[in-house]
């Protein structure tokens, strides 16, 4: 392939992935992410907000402004467009696992002909089985990425964002780009290679190809997680359904939420593993990794100081003080709906 086919079909892929209606970094999942906060600022209030007070509550400008923000998209663009096809290559598919999975459950319990199972209970059990699992994937590569030493100093770029938007979900190390699609694959792997041992078939019940439960969460509140917005799922449902809330007490400088709330889109295995910390309404956030953050926000200080920071780690004359600073006053912390609403019924 020449350069010129090469550049292309790097600019195709990305713009096909935009263009998908249920990619989980399409236009449609940041236009769901957009209608979601819209709702929160303006239903409930007697009068519609001004367009100023509105974009002043969605597009904040200290957000949109913030050295953190200018990192994101530099993020975006590496990460989107140049390296994606390199990510690619370096990711075994879920097919290779299922079939691995298939293998090896034919080695121990040999092979069986397949029941005759309602199409309706496929589809319910696939579609339930694979957002449970895909969630572990992520949980478990998620904890990797916290508690082994030399991977927290990679993950670190990401959690150096001292303000968050929905492109914050880019800013992560090209490590971490091919580390955690392998883990989703492993788990959806295990999933479609056991469900079609059991059943003969794995299909689950898709919008536009995309799994029914993972694209109404990818068309609502999942990239309100990487956002100023604070909405938060409390109780019982806190405990089934990671909300925006969730993930940004995962982002804050305060010790006792450190390594919480690893999860996806759902809080079970959170829940189950002990890393669960339920979001209270009140509750105030600040982003980042404390005073370290600054030092990310420019692509050579993110992509190259994890090296260094694991070389100091290895020689121990060179050991840099652990892991993170105490808690300061960083960026602006999230809004809760009610005061973003106040604001805009203030300034409307
Ligand atoms: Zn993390
Ligand atoms: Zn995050």
């Amino acid at each position: 392939m020449d350069l010129f086919n090469w550049i292309g079909a790097l600019f195709l892929g990305a713009t096909g992935r935009l263009i998908a209606p249920t990619s989980p970094t399409g236009l449609a999942s940041y236009l769901g992410a957009f209608v979601v906060l819209a709702m929160m600022a303006t239903v409930g209030r007697r009068r519609w907000p001004s367009w100023r007070a509105f974009r002043k509550v969605v597009f904040p400008k200290k957000i949109f402004g913030h050295a953190s923000t200018r990192a994101d998209l530099q993020f975006y663009v590496l990460n989107s467009v140049a390296l994606t096809s390199a990510y690619g290559l370096a990711v075994a598919s879920a097919s290779f696992w299922a079939e691995g999975t298939m293998r090896t459950l034919t080695a121990c319990f040999g092979s069986h002909d397949a029941p005759t199972t309602p199409v309706w209970l496929v589809l319910a059990v696939t579609t339930i089985v694979e957002i449970v699992m895909v969630d572990l994937g992520y949980w478990a590569g998620h904890y990797l990425l916290h508690r082994i030493p030399a991977l927290w100093e990679f993950h670190k770029v990401h959690h150096s964002a001292e303000v968050m938007t929905p492109l914050t979900e880019w800013r992560q190390h090209p490590l971490e780009m091919m580390l955690m699609p392998n883990a989703l694959a492993i788990a959806n792997g295990l999933t479609y290679g056991g469900l079609t041992y059991l059943f003969g078939v794995a299909q689950p019940l898709t919008l536009w190809r995309t799994n029914v439960l993972l694209a109404v969460f990818f068309l609502t509140i999942s990239h309100l997680r990487h956002s100023h917005v604070w909405l938060p799922f409390t109780g019982f449902l806190g405990r089934l359904v990671h909300s925006p809330a969730h993930h940004q007490i995962h982002h804050s400088t305060d010790p006792k939420h450190f390594d919480k709330n690893l999860g996806f889109a759902l809080s079970i295995w959170d829940w189950l593993f002990g890393t669960l910390w339920i979001p209270r309404e009140d509750e105030r956030v600040v982003f980042g990794i404390g005073a370290e953050s600054a030092e990310f926000h420019t692509m050579s200080g993110s992509l190259l100081g994890p090296f260094a920071k694991v070389a100091r780690r290895v020689n121990p004359r060179d050991r840099a003080p652990e892991t993170r600073d105490p808690p300061r006053p960083a960026g602006p912390s999230p809004s809760r709906p009610d005061a973003s609403r106040d604001r805009a019924a203030a300034a409307g």
